[in-house]
Parts: C-alpha cells; structure tokens; sequence
C-alpha cells in the first residue's frame, strides 16, 4: 500500500494518537467488511443513523431508480415528486398537529432551521422574542446555532465566545423531576420571555444516553403550551424506532411545535433532515410581504435522491412489520442487559426501547478519560465497532441485528470489564 499519510481529517478524531483507522469496504445488515478481510458487528449503527440495517435491498433500489430520473433540484420555487410524497408520508407519520416540512442536510441544519422558524415566528407576530430555553447535557449538532442550545464543554471550548446565551433547565434525573418542572415554569414566567424550549424526548442521546420518563417530558409540554413558548423536540437520535415507538414523543402522548429528524429518515443510506411545523408557525410567515418569508435554504435542500430513499424508508415502515422488529429487539437488549455481569465495573445500566447503556466504573472519568479510547480498540480488535462514550458504553445496533451478534456484543463488554485496570 502507498506509504503517504492520508490527508483525510477524520470527524471527532485525534490524530495524533495514532489510533487504527480501519478502511471499511462494504456493508450488509449489522456487519462492516474491511478491505482487509476483517469484519466488524455495527453495534452503534454507524453513529446512530442506520435503522433497519446496511445496504437495505428496497432503500438502495429506491437510490438506484431516482439517480436515472432526476439528480438535483433548485428548491426554492421548484419541486419534484420525491420532496412532495416524502412531505406528505412524514405528516401522516408524525404527531398531530405538525402540517408543514423543512428539508435541510443534516441533524444540524433541522436544528438551525427550527430555531430559525421559532425567532421567525415571534418577530412576524411583531412580538419579537429571542430567548432560547434548554435542558441540560442536551445535544443538537456542531454547528455554531446548534452548539449554542447544547452542553459547554471541552467539545465546544474553543468557540464559546460566539455561542449565543441560553436558559438551562436542569436535567430531569430520576427523583428530581420536579426541580426540573418548577425551572422550566419560572424560566417560562420570566420577564425575559422564551421564544422557545429545545430538547431531546427521552434520550438525550450525545450527552451519554441519559434517560428520563415520558410523564416529565409531557408535563414540560404542558408548562411550554401554558405559557405560550414553542416547543422544539430534536428527535434526530431518537425518531424512527429507536426509543421503542416511530418517535419518541409518542410515549408522553404529545406533540410538539416544531420537530426535528434527521439520522434514520432515508434508513441512514443518504444525508436528510426535516423540519416539521404547526401551521401557526408556518402562517407567522405567510404574507404578500416578501420581507416576511423564512430566509433559509442550503444548495441541497431536498435533494431528490435522498428524498427518495426516505419515501422507501417510509414504505418500508407502512408495509413491514418494522414495530415488532423493534419490539423484539427492546426485549433482547433488556434480557442481555439485566444479565450483564461486569463484576462491579458496570454501573447505571439503563435502557430505552433499542438502547442500551451503562457506565464503566473509572476514578476520575469524563468525557477525554482515558478509558474510552482503550476500549474503543478493545471492542474494534475484538470485531465490534462499539464506540463508548466517555465511560458510557452503550448499544444502539440496527433493527435486523440477530440475537448470536447481539451475544457477541455482550460477551464482550463483560470481557471488557475483566480487563479494564488489569491492562
Ligand atoms: C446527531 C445529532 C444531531 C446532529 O446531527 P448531524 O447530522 O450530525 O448534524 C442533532 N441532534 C441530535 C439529538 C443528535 O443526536
């Protein structure tokens, strides 16, 4: 092989570590294939985003189809059929109440999007509001809008003088719900009005899979709707199956203002968000003035390739039996997890629908301990692509992942848990 270094800056990498950076060749179901030889399990659906598996037959077919039709669109003023049966698949799925849908790239961009559709609103309701309420540990993506309404930290250090100010609700840890609910109420009744409240349904997802019940996440809906501030849930992460249910609202039986997916919308095969919105925030814009349109677009804003291969991740959701699949899976990861044996290095283990995480007892561990990295190559050296967290380890593997991999998974981590600090 050639002998100079590649000039590719991998994402969220440390280079000069010098860690293994396995070159992958192809992908089917829960397995990567390395040019190599070597074959790994995808226990984190490469980075959350895969659902029903890699290379999925209906949703590859779909891409094939559309790239010899119609390759790429100018979005504003123009449309195609891909974008239109996609709009109106995702508002039959989605919550009642949500009729409008704002295609962007990226969990990101849906996230910018929504922000900017909440700001939006109150200033053509000439009642201009800009604060932006959030809850901690929270995460929406890495670009400057979206770090802003996420956790400070070590990750964000260097730009924290352009994040823009924000109200933090503190986490609803089990036990402390209520300090959560009267924060949100104050924050709600302050004289600093909120324009909006951003958060992650039941996972919060980046910040270490920390989880928290249905009940608190509609009683927080229902303080935001009382007092009048949107309501913004990011179910990039935890939409399309992953908490157990389409979306993760559904168990709180809500609904909110503006919805943000991203991630498993084309099944994970191509790069897709959208924004969903509530007429009224949708008629906040309408106008003959066009100084009150929403000002967003990005170049590949419905892009009708990844429009189309969402409209077969849609269709495979309406004709498959895509909840049982989930269900199965829910009650494999809880069997394999209460059996965990981690000879007291595991703590905290805890689950939601597909998730699984737990916590590898560490002194002094954050985010940039040293554990994550030493088992990071313990799992890739032993056919896994299994990538902690931190201290948190936790399994988030695509719907068709079969129950010998999901042992292998397991017998893994508590093989890991042997070694750890015995290295
Ligand atoms: C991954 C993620 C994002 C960012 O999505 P990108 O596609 O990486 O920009 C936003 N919100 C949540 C909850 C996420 O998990």
């Amino acid at each position: 092989m050639s002998a100079s270094p590649s000039p590719v800056w991998h994402a969220f990498t440390q280079h000069g570590l010098g860690e293994e950076i396995p070159l992958i060749d192809r992908a089917a179901g829960a397995t990567l294939y390395g040019a190599d030889g070597r074959a790994w399990i995808d226990a984190i659906s490469s980075w959350w985003v895969i659902t029903h598996g890699h290379c999925e037959p209906r949703i590859q077919a779909a891409i094939r189809a559309q790239t010899d039709r119609l390759d790429q669109l100018i979005f504003a003023g123009w449309t195609h059929e891909p974008a239109e049966t996609l709009a109106r698949g995702l508002i039959a799925m989605a919550p009642a109440g949500l009729a409008h849908v704002f295609f962007s790239d990226s969990g990101s961009t849906s996230v910018e999007v929504a922000l900017k559709m909440a700001l939006g609103y109150w200033l053509n309701r000439g009642e201009p509001r800009h604060r932006i309420l959030v809850l901690e540990h929270g995460y929406h993506g890495d670009t400057i809008g979206a770090m802003s309404v996420g956790e400070r930290g070590v990750y964000n250090r260097a730009y924290q003088p352009l994040l823009f100010d924000v109200g933090t609700i503190p986490f609803p840890a089990e036990g402390r719900e209520q300090a959560t609910l009267d924060a949100l109420e104050a924050a709600c009744r302050g004289a600093d009005r909120p324009a909006a409240f951003i958060l992650e349904p039941l996972v919060l997802g980046a910040g270490g899979m920390m989880m928290y019940g249905p009940q608190v996440l509609a009683a927080m809906r229902a303080i935001c709707a009382a007092h009048g501030v949107l309501f913004i849930l990011d179910e990039v992460m935890t939409g399309w199956g992953r908490t157990g249910t389409t979306f993760a609202c559904e168990q709180a039986g809500i609904a909110p203002d503006i919805l943000c997916l991203s991630k498993g919308l084309t099944g994970g095969a191509l790069p897709l968000a959208a924004t969903l919105a509530t007429p009224a925030i949708f008629e906040a814009h309408l106008s003959p003035d066009r100084g009150r349109m929403f000002f967003h677009s990005s170049s590949y804003t419905a892009n009708p390739v990844a429009c189309a291969a969402a409209n077969a991740n849609l269709a495979i959701w309406r004709e498959e039996p895509v909840a049982d699949r989930i269900a199965a899976l829910a009650a494999m990861q809880a069997e394999r997890l209460a059996a965990l044996d981690g000879r007291g290095r595991i703590r905290a283990k805890r689950r939601t629908g597909t998730i699984a995480a737990m916590e590898f007892v560490e002194e002094g561990s954050d985010y940039l301990s040293a554990i994550g990295p030493r088992l990071n190559a313990f799992f890739r050296d032993r056919g896994l692509l299994l990538r902690p967290m931190g201290n948190v380890v936790y399994i988030l593997p695509p719907y068709c992942i079969t129950a010998g991999e999901l042992d292998r998974i397991y017998t893994a981590i508590e093989e890991a848990a042997e070694w750890i600090g015995r290295e």
